[in-house]
């Protein structure tokens, strides 16, 4: 296989075979083809979404111990220190507040992210609380457990225009999910009409090409209108902590590599970073609150929240303009 011929067959927008795709995720990181796949990757992501980069921002509402015991997560219960410790939620008004900052901020969509312990029927109301903080035009989407039909229904009701959702790597023996509950999770949103936010991750350094080509295939199978390809970050105390992590130069070969067999997902989020802007990535978080990939109380607050005017800087550095208002797509038909 010729690392062009794939390139060429991208360009023509032509669907690759699986073992084109495993091929990329093969790549040298730091290899004359590599840095081939980044330049195609950007060509095609600024084409793809006229040079407009967008940045998105997670309210994290509460903290754990969480049953569903990721193995790469600070809110797991099997990695607390106190498994039976005491939930911790943010006030309503931090979030309220929260919300309120981000809309004025620029940001061009507002996800509400809680653990699968949250409580459902207390996350619809602050859903239709932050939705009339922020006005009609925001998107707003959730992020909590695993949603039956009827919830993603009373979702779509209280104002929530989508849903961020993955079957994440090795699901059901990383995590105490069956890929099964996400995928039905993700097709129940889809009949209440709530768009989807994915992405390919927590990608670690022991997952193979070919695991992390089947993963993509799963992201892209599902129709997403925004997609991501990331890291898993080494959090302090979790199981997946001695694993390590993968480079950027990694990431950005990976994130180059998905966005050459997807050729409809405008906007794939990653790390923050010029050298991920410059690789295909044009969306990234920004994230205040209880944070799944820290174990700061408040990920702004010395953790890993970076700022809208931070991302900002970094994608106009980068050759991106950002773009001003509401995301667009979100409030439309799925
Ligand atoms: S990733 Fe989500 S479901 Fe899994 S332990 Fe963390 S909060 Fe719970």
């Amino acid at each position: 296989m010729n690392i062009r011929e794939i390139i060429e067959k991208s360009f023509a927008g032509e669907t690759l075979s699986p073992e084109e795709s495993v091929f990329l995720y093969r790549v040298d990181p730091f290899s004359e083809d590599a840095f081939t796949m980044r330049w195609a990757a950007l060509k095609q992501s600024m084409e793809l979404a006229n040079g407009i980069a967008e940045i998105h921002a997670q309210i994290g509402m509460d903290s754990g111990p969480c049953p569903k015991d990721c193995e790469f997560c600070s809110f797991a219960r099997c990695n607390s220190k106190n498994p039976n410790a005491k939930r911790r939620e943010a006030p309503v008004r931090d979030i309220l507040e929260y919300a309120k900052i981000y809309t004025e901020q620029g940001a061009n969509l507002i996800l509400l992210l809680s653990t699968a312990a949250y409580d459902f029927e207390k996350y619809l109301s602050l859903c239709e609380r932050v939705r009339e903080a922020v006005g009609k035009e925001m998107p707003l989407l959730a992020n909590t457990g695993d949603l039956t039909r009827e919830q993603a229904h009373s979702l779509k009701k209280a104002g929530i225009n989508g849903i961020y959702h993955a079957v994440r790597l090795r699901e059901g023996r990383a995590t105490g999910i069956p890929p099964e509950t996400r995928l039905a999770t993700i097709e129940n949103a889809r009949r209440a009409s709530l768009h989807l936010s994915t992405c390919l991750e927590p990608i670690g350094p022991e997952h193979s090409a070919a695991e992390i080509a089947e993963s993509a295939g799963i992201c892209m199978g599902a129709r997403p209108l925004t997609s991501g390809v990331g890291r898993r970050v080494a959090v302090p105390g979790t199981k997946t902590e001695a694993l390590g992590m993968m480079s950027q130069p990694l990431n950005a070969l990976y994130a180059a590599a998905y966005r050459l067999t997807d050729h409809r997902t405008k906007l794939i989020a990653s790390v923050h970073s010029e050298l991920m802007a410059n690789s295909g990535s044009n969306l990234s978080w920004s994230e205040v609150g209880s944070n799944p990939r820290d174990t700061h109380k408040k990920t702004e607050k010395g953790g890993r929240g970076r700022t809208i005017e931070d991302i900002k800087r970094i994608f106009e550095e980068s050759g991106w303009q950002v773009r001003k208002g509401p995301s667009p797509g979100w409030t439309d038909s799925p």
